[in-house]
């Protein structure tokens, strides 16, 4: 991030607030003011003066990050919410999707009145500035390409573990820190479990293989799913492509500035329901994606998120028939005035890969 950013983010952050805010999300902290610290805080107050605080491991660090987001920068004790707790007095907004019941006992043991606060530096995050979606978009081709290579080296009799090590391989090879999150690649039977592990068992002909990965690239995550055959398939395996691609292109055909997420969620699971399948789309159709992999905004049933221009979300549908396979079909797109911009561009025609 350019140090101008960091400046601009405090200063809408502090627009929102009522008292000062103690961010201690290290994935906050570091959307803030460009610091990676495993134990950092930043107090916002809401005039717009703010202090990072971490401690001596990170003083150089931190001290270079403040100063290019025209922050004071103070050497905290390791005991971090300990050493806080005697620094702060009034009243003071904490995090409170983040704090622990150990975490917040410790804050309160000094002289601030706590006051819970959720979501202000979430609801920024989820609006992306032109650098972040580059990221973002950098990441996703950098998927896309392993996408590429693994469908020509192929997955019959190969295990889901080889497929998931190559493809974090692959992702290094071509330019990315590393995975976003751990590859998921279930074949057969496994393909019916949304979140499954990959396991040691040869992938097997004539079945789907359902593969959800992402790159990594300068902090900022890919999220792609893709469904392969791997040979002919089952009339129900067949079909149930086929429904989730459509339920997929009827989602981000609903993804647009002002829609709600549970309108969006439902523009898709409408499809799969209307093929009898309403029940074995379980998940929700979609997240933020951005320094983290799941963030704001949510797509599902009881979303009232309204999307936004700039938002970064994934539109993922799957049917899952257990005992037999699964399918989901996944995108990371831009919400854009008009239509979304798709930025996993791997086919998502049936491909056979043997
Ligand atoms: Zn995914
Ligand atoms: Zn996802």
């Amino acid at each position: 991030m350019s140090a101008t950013a960091g400046t601009a983010r405090i200063a809408r952050l502090a627009a929102g607030l009522e008292e000062p805010l103690l961010v201690l999300d290290p994935t906050n902290v570091r959307y803030l003011v460009g610091f990676r610290s495993s134990n950092p805080a930043l107090l916002v107050r809401p005039d717009g003066h703010a202090t990072l605080y971490s401690d001596f491991r990170y003083a150089e660090a931190g001290q270079a990050a403040a100063a290019a987001a025209e922050v004071e920068f103070v050497v905290s004790g390791r005991a971090l919410l300990k050493d806080l707790a005697a620094r702060l007095t009034g009243r003071i907004g904490f995090e409170a999707g983040f704090v622990t019941y150990d975490g917040w006992e410790a804050l309160g043991t000094g002289g601030a009145e706590l006051v819970p606060r959720r979501g202000n530096v979430q609801a920024l995050r989820a609006v992306k500035d032109e650098a972040e979606v580059d990221a973002i978009r950098r990441a996703c081709a950098i998927t896309t390409a392993t996408y590429e290579r693994i469908a020509e080296e192929g997955l019959v009799g190969r295990t889901e573990r080889d497929v998931a090590a190559r493809i974090e391989q692959l992702f290094r090879e071509l330019g990315a820190d590393g995975a976003a999150f751990a590859s998921i690649v279930a074949a057969g039977a496994n393909g019916a479990l949304p979140h499954a592990d990959p396991g040691d068992r040869p992938i097997a002909a004539g079945t789907l293989v359902t593969i959800d990965c992402g790159a990594q690239v300068a902090g900022y995550c890919a999220d792609c799913t893709r469904t392969f055959a791997t040979g002919p398939l089952s009339d129900e395996l067949a079909r149930a492509y086929v429904v989730c691609l459509a339920a997929e292109e009827a989602g981000l055909a609903a993804i647009c500035p002002g829609g709600v997420g549970a309108a969006v969620h439902e523009a898709a699971h409408a499809v799969i329901r209307a093929a009898g399948w309403g029940e074995q789309f379980g998940h929700g159709l979609g997240h933020g994606v951005g320094l983290a992999v799941h963030e704001a905004p949510a797509l599902r049933p009881e979303s009232e998120d309204v999307l936004a221009a700039g938002n970064v979300v994934s539109c993922e549908p799957g049917i899952y028939l257990p005992g037999s396979g699964g399918v989901r079909i996944e995108d990371l797109v831009v919400v854009r005035d008009g239509a979304p911009e798709i930025l996993t561009l791997f086919p998502k025609a049936l491909l056979t890969v043997g």
